[in-house]
């Protein structure tokens, strides 16, 4: 019985979900979140990849696409020391990616970082060093001397896809003594909690436990429309970075300041002093009015409530009131004005929905909780 249930629920969520992009409330592809208070909200896809390294395109088309899912910030971080297209594009100024890049990208209102990837075996594996001056200075053989030169040049290192089953056979991201030692030597800032298509709990634990900027990122090779079903509606990763203003400068301060949310598969992921901000930011209460029958004025409001982010919100409702027309689960597509029929019971002029935010997480199976405060419109 329950699994009949269940099957169900899950078939109702996928005919939702494609109901959803029919009925014209897919947002489509641009990915879209308002600021916070005291803060812009800038979208960065940190790590991606060109023909210059092992990606299979060139550094324009990563552009084109960043502008399409109207990005505000880009990173071409092409591995330094791997370089398997080697014999059909002689590669040896590791600095190309990046002129090209903001080449194409000069009448475009797109940041683009130059970055690199310092691309070793475990460990430390590999790790992103952005806002670098010159590539060419990392591409020596010595790890250590490496990130060093990253410092030098005041780059920010995050270690990427420290989950990637290729040198975590589990899938599980864990702290190596190396790891450690460039956190003590201030030579590595973040960590990937999500890279690609794939999502780690414990490296959220690992970035919270050792004070890492939490980075998602797509880590592109082919193209982002395939890989992430864009036409269908899917998204990339990426990182939400809360900015002082849009520029490289503020995006730099910002990620040493560790003022990020991931986006990843209609879920967030962050520190609760920013995701909170975020929820809140992205809510909005259009209207609420008791319902009238031909017998008088009821007891039961209809609540409507705006998404303006681009992520599906799933509440889970921890009120003293039930609902009319949901049971506890509410989903709020994005871009969208959501109506909850409430049952306070009595006519209050106003009252407050409580709710965990079920589809974003500050800590490994932690949600945040909001309250959302409805005041009855006047008549
Ligand atoms: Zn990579």
């Amino acid at each position: 019985m329950k699994r009949t249930l269940l099957f169900s629920v899950l078939i109702g969520l996928i005919f939702s979900v494609s109901a959803q992009k029919q009925d014209g409330y897919y947002p489509g592809r641009t990915i879209d979140f308002p600021d916070i208070p005291g803060y812009v909200t800038l979208i960065a896809d940190l790590h991606t990849h060109t023909a210059l390294s092992d990606g299979y395109v060139w550094p324009n088309i990563r552009i084109e696409e960043a502008v399409r899912d109207s990005l505000d910030a880009i990173s071409i971080t092409d591995h330094i020391e791997y370089q398997p297209h080697s014999h059909d594009i002689p590669h040896p100024d590791r600095n190309r990616s990046f002129e090209i890049a903001s080449e194409a990208a000069k009448n475009q209102p797109l940041i683009v970082i130059n970055g690199a990837e310092i691309t070793r075996n475990m460990p430390p594996g590999h790790c992103n060093a952005i806002f670098l001056e010159d590539v060419n200075k990392l591409n020596i053989s010595d790890s250590v001397k490496a990130f060093k030169e990253a410092k030098k040049q005041g780059a920010f290192v995050f270690w990427n896809h420290p989950n990637w089953e290729a040198q975590a056979i589990d899938g599980v991201a864990k702290m190596k003594d190396f790891h450690k030692k460039l956190i003590k030597k201030e030579m590595l800032h973040g960590i990937e909690v999500v890279n690609d298509v794939t999502y780690s709990d414990e490296a959220l634990q690992i970035a919270l436990d050792y004070d890492l900027t939490i980075m998602g990122t797509s880590d592109i090779h082919g193209l982002v429309d395939w890989q992430y079903d864009v036409p269908t509606g899917g998204h990339r990763p990426v990182t939400l970075v809360f900015a002082k203003e849009k520029s490289e400068a503020s995006l730099k301060e910002a990620l040493f300041n560790k003022r990020t949310i991931v986006f990843f598969n209609n879920m967030l992921i962050g520190r609760e002093e920013y995701l909170v901000p975020l929820i809140y930011a992205s809510l909005e209460v259009k209207g609420a009015k008791y319902i009238n029958t031909w017998a008088g004025k009821t007891n039961v409001a209809i609540v409507q409530i705006e998404n303006k982010s681009d992520s599906p919100l799933i509440l889970k409702n921890t009120s003293n009131f039930n609902f009319h027309d949901h049971g506890e689960i509410v989903v709020l597509k994005p871009h969208f004005v959501t109506e909850l029929r409430v049952k306070p019971l009595e006519n209050l002029k106003e009252f407050e929905l409580n709710f965990e935010v079920i589809s974003t997480v500050t800590a490994p199976k932690t949600h945040p909780e909001i309250t959302i405060k409805v005041i009855i419109d006047k008549e």
